[in-house]
């Protein structure tokens, strides 16, 4: 039997408000789209979740032995300052007040993106395509709208309207907003809107004089509206009809209700069959965001360079620390929750080195109760990982494990009454949970993942300033020699921390 058919998956859909049994479209392969970051500044360390929330979905769908195609964009134009359809273009603003184009604050933004998804081992996407690459698709989109009667085109912008969709179909399925209430809590229109209603939304946007990024059309010269880049790249990539939809929970309304308006008025089709929404990290119960001033980016975050952090931490620490949580709830962060989790993660590590150094199993007497004991364990953690990847269920699951690690090798009796081929198979899926769906990998020495450390250290080069480690993120002999190649000293202190002065 597969592992797709031993654990069968089962999640909750955002859309039908239940957990559902998953069926992708295609048997044994996936098509997920999941919203991607608008890329004019750093990714803070809520970001991070978001994108470690899908990587778990992506990673544990491959594993159960799917194939899975995962889209995830770039935002590298359309998403206005304040979300909705006024104001400046976030990447043309951050061009504009630094002096240089905007393709370079893209450029800049999407290289620190990968590095930060690098360093927290959050595996590419199979496809990542840009809004700005996709502009003929997009046109093409809101041609179809416009022929279904859904959209409008008003001194030389089209806007989608709400009010006659919601006649034949239902605004506000996703995010369970219901069509008066918007009504009421929409503010009046201003004499500068063109839109007719303001319940409306921008499918393009006329570019007035001065507007930096801009592309002709045939309504003038413009720019599309931040909801229709998802539509039209993940009909183009994915099909009409495709298995998942994924971003942050902010993201519900009005970016994924307007998605699903948008396919339905193109295609008739929504898009995908399964929507999830991640959960948003917070700082004392407020959401983290750059604009609030608690969002630090993971470099802050790895050099404890920022007035919340009592000193630096590693990313594994911080993708266990993520991956205790289960992706749906809020997760608060903090330095002790963070303390904790370093812990934690090292003693779950270390039992891999133990597993090296055991008596081999099976070679006394076979106690059938205690090898299927464990094996329930792990079987367990599957199971966790098949109900709404449950990845704060499975790490208990995998802790229980550990413990009969330590046992087995301070106590090499208990391991002989183990059936070796149970033995195996435990430790096997132990191994695997831990590094392919879980994505965790050793940090020391004889890890051999100097490629993780690799891109801190490059960080901490870009950023000339001093780090505070603790003792337990040990930094191998090369990465030391090239610290001291680039200026960073390495000073050991009292209390337990090793700081690295650079320069
Ligand atoms: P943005 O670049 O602002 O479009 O955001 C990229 C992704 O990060 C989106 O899926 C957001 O939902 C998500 N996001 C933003 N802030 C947080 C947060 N505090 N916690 C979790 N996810 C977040
Ligand atoms: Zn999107």
């Amino acid at each position: 039997m597969s592992l797709i058919e031993q654990y069968p998956l089962h999640f909750y859909n955002s859309l039908s408000k239940q957990k559902e049994v998953f069926k992708p479209l295609v048997e044994g392969r996936v098509g997920m789209y999941v919203c991607g970051p608008t890329v004019y500044s750093d990714v803070h360390l809520g970001n991070v979740r978001t994108f470690l929330s899908f990587d778990i979905i992506f990673r544990y769908l491959k594993f159960l032995g799917y194939k899975v195609r995962y889209v995830r964009n770039i935002t590298d134009v359309g998403h206005l300052v304040g979300d909705a359809d006024e104001g400046e273009d976030k990447i043309a603003k951050k061009a504009r007040l630094e002096a240089i184009e905007p393709m370079e604050v893209v450029q800049k933004y999407t290289n620190g993106f990968h590095d930060v998804m690098q360093i927290f081992n959050i595996q590419p996407p199979s496809i990542e395509p840009t809004a700005t690459g996709h502009l003929i698709e997009q046109i093409e989109f809101i041609k179809k709208i416009i022929d279904n009667g859904f959209a409008y085109e008003k001194d030389g912008s089209v806007y989608f309207n709400v009010r006659k969709y919601n006649d034949t179909h239902q605004y506000g399925e996703l995010s369970g907003r219901n069509i008066d209430d918007m009504i009421s809590n929409t503010r009046a229109l201003t004499g500068q809107d063109q839109k007719s209603d303001p319940l409306d939304f921008a499918l393009w946007k006329k570019a007035e004089a001065g507007h930096l990024m801009h592309w002709p059309s045939p309504w003038g010269q413009g720019f599309p509206g931040w909801h229709l880049e998802c539509s039209a790249m993940s009909t183009k990539y994915l099909g009409e009809t495709f298995d998942i939809h994924g971003g942050g929970m902010d993201l519900k309304f009005p970016h994924h209700e307007a998605e699903i308006a948008q396919n339905k008025g193109c295609s008739h089709h929504g898009g995908a069959n399964y929507w999830i929404h991640g959960n948003m990290l917070t700082v004392n119960g407020r959401k983290m965001a750059k604009s609030e001033g608690n969002g630090f980016t993971p470099e802050e975050l790895i050099t404890g360079n920022h007035k919340l952090l009592e000193r630096g931490y590693s990313p594994m620490t911080v993708r266990f620390f993520m991956l205790q949580s289960h992706y749906a709830s809020t997760l608060d962060f903090s330095n002790e929750a963070l303390q904790a989790a370093e812990k934690g993660c090292k003693r779950l590590m270390a039992s891999f080195q133990l597993i090296e150094k055991l008596a081999p199993a099976g070679t006394g007497k076979i106690s059938e109760e205690k090898s299927s004991e464990l094996k329930n364990i792990v079987n367990q953690a599957l199971l966790d990982l098949s109900d709404d990847f449950n990845t704060a269920k499975a790490i208990a699951s995998l802790f229980e494990i550990s413990s009969k690690i330590n046992i087995y090798y301070q106590n090499p009796a208990e391991l002989t009454e183990i059936d070796s081929d149970t033995f195996e198979y435990v430790i096997n899926m132990f191994k695997s949970i831990i590094a392919d769906v879980l994505g965790l990998v050793a940090e020391n020495e004889s890890s051999g993942n100097n490629h993780l450390l690799d891109g801190t250290v490059q960080l901490l080069i870009n950023l000339r300033k001093e780090a505070k480690f603790s003792k337990n993120y040990a930094l191998s002999d090369k990465i030391r020699d090239d610290l001291k190649t680039v200026g960073i000293q390495l000073k050991d202190e009292k209390g337990g921390e090793t700081s690295y002065t650079i320069d």
